[in-house]
């Protein structure tokens, strides 16, 4: 049984208002690490305060694992502070006259849980934490990702069945975040808590989710692991959100005006034919080889001739931007180039790792 089930969910804020959550249904296993994934706007935290209780639903159900927590249907509605569900949102609002210790403490004393208890189980979370140190320190006294961790703790403490994360990275700075998010996975490893993680990030969705839902414009676009969703992605939305830089888009309905769109649809039309006319292809920037002596153009492949008008470096990989008359396409490689600009290449695709899209967007079998 699924740990969170949402089915037929509506959100809207007005009765004007389009839906800010459109029909989403969305299945949310025991021990899994989601992490809802979008631009701004696209729904994220609406989803999540709906989960948590913060916000009521306009259609639909959310079930939380054997109980319905909402059912528009059924008029049922369960308060938040009943959910067993711990939240941790940007801000992580810790009582800046408490200790840390107490910080700590607090959603167990709410629960009246027996003193001895109470201990253990925080000096446990905070040795875990690696905050057991501070723990007689005031949250002003903490950096920003010593606080961060408190805020963690609150929630690990009480041994929420669920653990609803909004953007609760996005105040801290670079190495801090990485640190924290290697912290995070190996409590996801360690308790085995259900975890919805909400993040524009689609970097830190990749690293962290054991599943990816990846939402657009209130709708869900695609549910599938990280490697799902980079390596097959269901539609253009979700080629072009992951991937850094992004992937490469050749309309190819318009290929008569474009040199790269040209080179597509012939070798669709000749290889293909059934392919031929359809919407567009994505090529990501890592697939993209540069033939050589010692890299001759596989047989079947797409290819032809550019110039290159720019390397860049990025630290320990290079960025090529390959020209083809006024349209640019963007490689990367790990290896250092033995181009430079000006040079003049040939260039090839694998088959394997062309993504072909009809003209909706969507992703036409393989
Ligand atoms: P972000 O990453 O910027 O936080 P998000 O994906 O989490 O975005 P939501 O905050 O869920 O998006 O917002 C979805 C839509 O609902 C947006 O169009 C937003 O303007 C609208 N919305 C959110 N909260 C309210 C509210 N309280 N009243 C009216 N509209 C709202």
């Amino acid at each position: 049984m699924p740990r969170i089930n949402l089915r037929g969910v509506d959100k809207s804020y007005g009765s004007n208002s389009a839906n800010a959550v459109a029909n989403l249904n969305l299945e949310i296993g025991d021990g899994e690490f989601m992490c809802l994934l979008g631009p701004s706007g696209c729904g994220k935290t609406t989803t999540l305060r709906m989960i948590a209780g913060l916000e009521h639903l306009t259609n639909g159900e959310i079930q939380v694992g054997a109980r319905v927590v909402d059912s528009v249907g059924q008029g049922v509605f369960i308060p938040p502070e009943k959910r067993q569900m711990g939240l941790v949102f940007q801000s992580y609002a810790l009582w800046p006259h408490m200790t840390i210790e107490r910080n700590t403490d607090f959603g167990l004393r709410l629960r009246n849980t027996p003193k001895a208890e109470r201990e253990q189980r925080v000096t446990d979370v905070m040795k875990t934490l690696g905050i057991e140190k501070y723990r007689d320190r005031y949250p002003s006294q903490l950096s920003g990702g010593q606080q961060q961790r408190v805020a963690l703790a609150r929630m690990l403490a009480v041994n929420p069945e669920v653990l609803l994360l909004d953007e609760p990275l996005s105040n801290l700075d670079a190495a801090l975040r990485l640190e924290m998010r290697a912290e995070l996975k190996r409590l996801h490893n360690e308790f085995k808590t259900t975890i919805v993680f909400v993040t524009h990030d689609q970097w830190e969705a990749m690293t962290l989710a054991t599943t990816i839902a990846v939402m657009s414009e209130g709708h869900l676009q695609q549910v599938g692991s990280p490697n799902d969703i980079y390596d097959r992605p269901a539609n253009r939305f979700v080629a072009q959100f992951v991937g850094s830089p992004p992937i490469n888009i050749v309309e190819l309905r318009d290929g008569a005006t474009s040199k790269l769109g040209k080179i597509a649809s012939e070798y669709f039309a000749t290889r293909h034919a059934e392919l031929s006319g359809i919407g567009s292809v994505g090529i990501r920037p890592e697939s993209i080889r540069i033939a050589g002596p010692d890299t001759p153009v596989p047989q079947g492949a797409l290819g032809g001739k550019a110039e290159i008008t720019g390397v860049l470096p990025t630290g320990g990989s290079w960025i090529v931007e390959l020209s083809l008359a006024n349209e640019k396409l963007f490689m990367t490689t790990h290896q250092s180039p033995e181009i430079k600009t000006g040079d003049r290449i040939d260039f090839f695709v694998k088959p394997k790792a062309l993504h072909v899209f009809d003209a909706q967007g969507n992703r036409l079998a393989d």
